[in-house]
């Protein structure tokens, strides 16, 4: 009997500690770039979150801090660097400052749209690419969703010519903003909070922001009527970051976990911006018949080109990395673009000739 329970004692103290292991707890934090109201972007993170802890069975938390409470949107990048939070919910073209080349992996004027930008993620060495930029910065970075096409912005003159851009006051950042200022345009960026009343009171003639979902909710529909499809960001890719240390001190089986929730939700994203944004032309459309749909003139949209290849050119002339995966993306954009005309082009054109 004695012996008995001697084993039994033995058996507990080998079991204990395994079971205590198993139900360690894992608790994130990830900060996103945008504010916890500005949907869609802003529902990744807490998608994310909800997919590891119900995968984990409540043992592995993420929680979501907003830009409004952590009140450093453009600083996410070296939070995560840092190790203040383990993970970011953002776009790598906002560290165009620290590394041109992370515009790649968001986009550029005339480049990918989303979903041929994905194809060169995961099967054009997109990702290998990422690995190399981000390492520098100690962080893991992974395809985080995609807004779809973004609109080239709300104008309250229409732009007919070369000319009427030039001395136009615009917001617009990133690369596109290079491309405008070549072309005349006097470019300023502008916190969101006041684009409205600075375009209201003519601070600003125009700007861009996103798309029409997003768009709409900020109520540029009301005050300029002139609404640009777009050319600057044809398919932005948003991204999840992820602190190496962070990550590798995870299980394997975790770290699975986690990869899997972030390609769920990536994709998830491109579907929900897509709907939104569908769904807000329809209204824009039918409760807003002032406002007139425009596509820039041949000769504007030949000279942003001109302008594009121009900006890519000179950091590609200066710095061998972004050279290199310019090249990657521009010749494996060749043949996505070729088979995208073939085959959505077609299928597009076919529906306008024969009706809804
Ligand atoms: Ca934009």
């Amino acid at each position: 009997m004695r012996k008995q329970i001697i084993l039994l004692f033995a058996a507990l103290l080998l079991i204990l500690p395994m079971q205590a292991q198993a139900a360690k707890k894992v608790h994130w934090k990830l900060a996103t770039t945008w504010s916890t109201t500005l949907k869609p972007l802003a529902s990744s993170g807490p998608k994310l979150a909800k997919m590891v802890e119900e995968m984990t069975g409540g043992n592995f938390i993420i929680r979501v801090v907003g830009a409004e409470k952590h009140k450093a949107p453009l600083g996410v990048l070296d939070m995560v660097k840092g190790g203040q939070y383990e993970m970011a919910h953002t776009a790598s073209y906002y560290w165009k400052g620290k590394d041109i080349s992370t515009i790649f992996f968001a986009t550029f004027p005339f480049g990918m749209l989303a979903e041929e930008l994905a194809a060169w993620n995961w099967y054009g060495g997109g990702n290998e690419l990422a690995e190399e930029v981000f390492k520098k910065f100690g962080v893991y970075h992974f395809p985080g969703g995609n807004s779809g096409v973004q609109m080239g912005g709300w104008f309250k003159k229409e732009i007919k010519t070369l000319d009427d851009l030039k001395g136009l006051k615009m917001r617009i950042p990133g690369l596109a903003g290079e491309v405008f200022a070549r072309l005349g345009v006097n470019v300023t960026n502008i916190a969101p909070g006041e684009l409205y009343t600075s375009l209201d009171r003519g601070t600003i003639d125009a700007l861009e922001w996103v798309g029409p979902a997003m768009d709409l909710k900020m109520g540029f529909q009301k005050i300029a009527p002139y609404y640009y499809t777009g050319w600057h960001e044809p398919g932005p890719d948003l991204e999840f970051l992820v602190n190496r240390k962070a990550m590798n001190s995870l299980s394997p089986e975790y770290q699975a976990i986690l990869k899997t929730a972030i390609r769920a939700v990536a994709a998830d994203s491109l579907t929900e911006n897509f709907t939104e944004n569908a769904l807000a032309w329809d209204k824009i459309k039918t409760e807003y018949p002032g406002v007139h749909l425009k596509t820039f003139p041949e000769p504007v949209l030949q000279a942003m080109k001109k302008a594009t290849d121009e900006v890519l050119d000179g950091y590609a002339a200066k710095d061998p990395e972004f050279k290199n995966i310019y090249e990657s993306q521009k010749a494996f954009m060749k043949k996505m673009r070729a088979w995208s005309n073939v085959s959505t082009g077609e299928v597009l054109n076919t529906a306008e000739l024969v009706g809804e």
